[in-house]
């Protein structure tokens, strides 16, 4: 008994003042004062210190370690609890378990955790701190996607041509540190924005159809430079529906920096685009067909790099996806659905980027409107590229793991395409898989008979 701490035996109020909390002195103001990594941000940090709070509501339930994708697969990874609620506590700047660096951000314990425990923000937060003054060149260089895809677009059968040549690859491999075998972007010989330039017009309005307004359509780097198709089709389909697309000067939404660590940076792009596609109309519909991008503006911004910014919260909110959107339309009456007939079973995965910003699996409803298509949903919580992670010559076999039973499902059940709605996910499983992958506005543009549904992908 007398070993056991007596908790009475110092009254709180005879605590006195907190330690280096001057009279007067909020516990904001201290924090900046003693750390460079709030004083010296243009944003605030209280969403960041909230979801640090949140380690307190751990319960220790494991819950998050049975879902965890890349604890399954690999003992490189300590799983999230440790790295989570449980290391977070003696982290004071630098992270005292480098095993975090093996967490993909993929945001599975986040969803599932019954407490409300911010864990893959948490591990977000720290590993930014972790990588600050030794940051890899390679995760430098693959984060700049939008410059990637101005250097490719002009030289792309030449690019194309030399990311499939071996030696090039292993050479990369060595030089840069992106495993030989990882899935690459297709380069195309004309964006989004070459397209919308030299295009007669607008897509033919249904029959009858009457105008609906203007909508904001948000492209992203892939959808401007690599998934060019997917943008195209996106635009004919609001098109057909009788939207104005509006499609203004547009920038990176700095993901792939977040995820990578690159915070500063990263915060700049989300503010500088949400801006640009807010000066296109502060009040219309910003359509996406990139989930994870979507998912970055509508919440990972604030949460996980604390940015608090008027045009991003004004974006975040109008945004929808593009699946979402079409069957918002429905629900309301207001989506046509003389869809032809595809007879065709579809494999579908819901990334964990659209499953974490709550509207459910709105693609597979879409899908099953049009007569004839089955849609297997694949049931896995992870491709296994996590962005870029799955690139990283050191995570590539991890990710091979996370991704191996989707795999599996996609090969055994499509029927010449599955179905995803990241392009990245997209580009994991066609790589691994070799079944074209195409996000699902493919399949509603061949349904309203505008293309056919096998019509070229990147
Ligand atoms: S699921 Fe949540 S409550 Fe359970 S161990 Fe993980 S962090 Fe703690
Ligand atoms: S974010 Fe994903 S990889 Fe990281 S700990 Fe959570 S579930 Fe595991
Ligand atoms: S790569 Fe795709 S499926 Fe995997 S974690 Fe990211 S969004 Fe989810």
């Amino acid at each position: 008994m007398s070993d056991l701490l007596d908790t009475n035996e110092t009254p709180a109020k005879e605590l006195g003042p907190r330690p280096g909390l001057a009279p007067g002195q909020t516990v904001w103001e201290l924090l900046a004062a003693v750390s460079p990594r709030i004083k010296d941000n243009p944003n605030t940090y209280e969403a960041q210190q909230l979801n640090r709070v949140s380690l307190d509501q751990c319960v220790k339930c494991t819950i998050c370690e049975t879902m965890c994708p890349v604890a399954k697969v690999t003992p490189l990874f300590s799983g999230p609890k440790f790295v989570g609620p449980q290391a977070e506590r003696f982290r004071n700047g630098e992270s005292v378990d480098h095993t975090l660096d093996y967490c993909s951000s993929c945001g599975i314990c986040t969803l599932n955790c019954p407490q409300d425990v911010k864990i893959a923000e948490i591990n977000s937060m720290a590993r930014a701190v972790m990588k600050k003054d030794h940051m890899p060149l390679r995760d430098r260089l693959i984060t700049q996607t939008e410059l990637e895809g101005r250097l490719l677009t002009p030289f792309a059968p030449v690019a194309n041509w030399a990311l499939k040549q071996k030696p090039i690859r292993v050479a990369v491999e060595k030089v840069v540190g992106v495993h030989r075998d990882a899935p690459m972007p297709v380069a195309q010989s004309q964006s989004i924005k070459g397209w919308l330039k030299h295009r007669k017009g607008p897509a033919p309005r249904r029959p009858g159809q009457p105008d609906r307004g203007p909508v904001v359509f948000f492209t992203g780097c892939a959808g401007t430079y690599f998934e060019v198709e997917t943008s195209k089709k996106t635009i004919e389909v609001l098109e057909h529906l009788g939207f104005e697309v509006l499609v203004p000067k547009q920038g990176c939404c700095g993901l792939a920096e977040q995820s990578n660590g690159l915070f500063d940076s990263a915060r700049k792009r989300v503010v500088k685009l949400c801006e640009q596609l807010n000066a296109a109309g502060k009040e219309l519909t910003v359509i996406s067909s990139s989930g994870s991008c979507a998912g970055m503006i509508k919440h990972e911004a604030h949460e996980i790099m604390g940015v608090d910014d008027p045009a991003v919260r004004s974006v975040g909110t109008r945004m929808r996806e593009t699946s979402e959107f079409l069957l918002d339309l429905f629900d309301e009456g207001e989506l046509p659905t003389d869809f032809k007939s595809l007879e065709m079973k579809i494999p579908y995965h819901a990334p964990c980027q659209v499953k974490s910003q709550g509207m459910g699996m709105p693609a597979i409803r879409l899908m099953e409107l049009v007569p004839g298509i089955r849609v297997i949903e694949s049931e896995e919580n992870c491709c296994g590229i996590a962005g870029t992670y799955g690139l990283k010559k050191e995570k590539y076999d991890v990710a091979q793991a996370v991704g191996r039973n989707l795999f599996e499902k996609v090969k055994e059940h499509n029927e010449g395409l599955a179905v995803c709605d990241t392009e990245t996910c997209r580009w994991q499983i066609r790589n691994s898989t070799g079944v074209s992958t195409v996000h699902p506005v493919h399949v509603i543009h061949a349904a309203y008979g505008l293309s056919d549904v096998f019509s070229p992908e990147v």
